[in-house]
């Protein structure tokens, strides 16, 4: 019987240790650390994103303000706010929902961000720190990734660890992680010419494609441990359903444990994203 890697009950563990850090944080300085919640436009995906964010903030005891910005924000005043927010000493955090308009540039707004204040650790200096093995704040998908493995295995040295996706807010920074945790690190992308053969040998498989139940029972190695970051909408017998890049009915027997989807990954991002809050807060006091 393979453990089911429960997002829900770990992303509640950090939320409750943020809440106990929070209530410290207030009594030494007397504010709450602050996450401002940047969102332009009427995306709807987005705008529940957002409205998530700011209600678990609140819960865990951040003070949240969220500001809403017309579809046709310009460049300057989006600029204005982020330098308004990078100064604002009540302001430990600020997340820009992506993705912006098409006529905003996402790389010189993300650039624009105090570094650290960056709490989805997408600037460049961040990026920079960590791939440097550094601290740095960290985007909170693989940062949650790696807290679900650490409780699963506890030390994932010598392991070895295959990553399936190779993009800049997953993949990436993923790999980087696991390299941190003396990992020895595969990254398999939509190039490699032998995926299956090269996940064969994964004692630790995180796969973060955006492709429905791409992989299957034929890229596992028997009692590996598999974190499937995607989130995928698919028709199944005329209903909408929620699945992973991993075929979890095909692969759960085989493994050691898997994260679920939904109740993996999903629930830890948010909850990585209040952690960063307080680091950031801690490091800026
Ligand atoms: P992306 O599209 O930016 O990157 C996908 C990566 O997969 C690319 O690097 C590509 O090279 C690789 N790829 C594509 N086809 C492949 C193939 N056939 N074989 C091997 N590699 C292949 O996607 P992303 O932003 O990294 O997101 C990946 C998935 O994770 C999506 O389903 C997304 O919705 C989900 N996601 C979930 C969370 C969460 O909180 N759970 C957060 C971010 C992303």
């Amino acid at each position: 019987m393979s453990t089911r890697i429960d997002g829900k009950v770990i992303s509640s563990q950090v939320l409750e240790e943020v809440k106990k850090d929070a209530a410290e944080f207030y009594q030494q300085f007397g504010i709450k650390p602050g996450l401002a919640v940047v969102l332009v436009g009427e995306d709807p995906a987005s705008q529940v994103y957002v409205r998530n964010k700011t209600a678990r903030a609140t819960e865990s005891g951040l003070n949240s303000i969220e500001y809403r910005l017309p579809e046709d924000t310009s460049e300057q005043t989006l600029n204005l706010l982020i330098e308004k927010l990078n100064n604002a000493p009540d302001v430990h955090g600020i997340l820009v929902q992506l993705p912006l308009p098409d006529h905003l540039d996402e790389e010189k707004l993300i650039a624009a961000i105090a570094p650290e204040k960056d709490v989805d650790g997408f600037h460049p200096v961040n990026v920079g720190a960590l791939s440097l093995g550094k601290k740095s704040l960290v985007p909170c998908t693989p940062q949650g990734c790696m807290i679900m493995l650490e409780k699963t295995l506890g030390d994932l040295s010598g392991k070895h660890a295959v990553v399936v996706g190779r993009s800049n807010i997953v993949g990436k920074p993923m790999a980087s992680l696991l390299l941190k945790a003396n990992c020895t690190v595969t990254v398999i992308h939509s190039r490699t010419t032998n995926p299956k053969q090269l996940s064969q040998q994964a004692d630790i498989l995180v796969a973060a494609v955006g492709s429905p139940e791409m992989i299957g029972k034929d890229w596992v190695k028997p009692g590996c441990t598999v974190i499937d970051v995607g989130i995928n909408v698919i028709e199944r017998e005329g209903k909408r359903k929620l699945v992973g890049d991993v075929n979890y009915a095909e692969v759960e027997p085989l493994v050691n444990a898997i994260t679920p989807v939904p109740g993996g990954v999903g629930p830890m991002t948010i909850a990585c994203l209040m952690r960063n809050t307080l680091i950031a807060a801690r490091q800026q006091h």
